[in-house]
């Protein structure tokens, strides 16, 4: 069995998984994520003991919001600063006696769907995240052990250069108009007054639709899974969305557009799996 950790910028998401079993999440807990590194792995090293109650176990796997060297050491992570260029893998190995790995949580959620989610049994696809930020990973299957990840800011391309002011700096990006905190700013409002059919989503439409189609270009797979606050609130624009495309496509036929099988589940199960194969980044 498997200890699966999902840190976030709030709360960490410790999981027992057996990935043999037919219900693989065997227990699951959520707690606050403090601020301070030395308070954190001390309560994650608790729930771990908590949540694994005498199981034995073969690896801990755990993702985190924010970039991750080749030594599994955490490097920037926005919202949980403190937590940067800290011994996690180490620690973590040392009190428990088991292999540690780290991921990047877009990462462990693509290795979750490519492995037990929408991608299973599929050699490549696109992993699209549509929240508070846009960005995508190209994920393909070399061998039954190795997959190749590539992920990119196509949430940053520029489709527009006198478009609307990015917190990047830049002009015209898709996130400027699509990502989370854009859109309340767009409407207006709060995103749970705007109604499913409100005539402010045809914009979103467009633009959402031009994005996905430019990452199509670049990147031609058959298959986008797609998940983010965004999206799996609103399945219903990813069906505006492909009439759009498929009108305006004429170098690749309309790839397979689906929402993330395991949802918010997803970082577990690929943390999990990441000791079943090597993901080559
Ligand atoms: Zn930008």
């Amino acid at each position: 069995m498997y200890i699966a950790i999902d840190v976030g910028g709030t709360n960490m998401r410790v999981a027992l998984m057996d990935l043999n079993a037919g219900e693989q999440i065997i227990k699951l807990e959520s707690h606050p994520v403090p601020q301070d590194y030395e308070a954190g792995i001390q309560e994650m090293m608790k729930v771990i003991r908590e949540v694994s109650n005498g199981a034995e176990i073969n690896g801990i796997g755990a993702c985190f919001p924010g970039i991750i060297d080749k030594n599994d050491m955490v490097t920037t992570a926005n919202n949980l600063p403190q937590w940067t260029h800290k011994p996690i893998k180490q620690t973590l190995e040392e009190r428990f006696q088991v292999p540690v790995k780290l991921v990047h949580d877009v990462q462990g959620a693509a290795v979750g769907e490519a492995l037990f989610g929408a991608a299973r049994n599929r050699d490549r696809f696109v992993y699209f995240i549509w929240g508070t930020g846009v960005g995508a990973g190209d994920i393909k299957k070399i061998d039954d052990h190795r997959y190749f990840m590539f992920s990119f800011e196509n949430g940053h391309h520029i489709m527009d250069w006198d478009g609307k002011l990015c917190s990047c700096g830049q002009h015209g990006c898709p996130e400027a108009y699509l990502g989370g905190s854009n859109l309340r700013e767009y409407f207006g409002r709060d995103m749970c007054e705007v109604s499913d059919d409100d005539p402010g989503w045809d914009m979103i439409v467009e633009k959402a639709a031009q994005t996905i189609l430019n990452t199509l270009i670049f990147h031609p797979v058959d298959l986008f899974v797609f998940s983010g606050g965004v999206i799996t609130k609103r399945p219903f624009l990813l069906e505006r969305i492909k009439p759009i495309m498929r009108e305006r496509l004429a170098l690749f036929p309309l790839p397979e557009m689906v929402l993330a099988e395991k949802g918010e589940q997803s970082p577990l199960y690929g943390c999990a799996g990441l000791f079943q194969i090597d993901l080559v980044k």
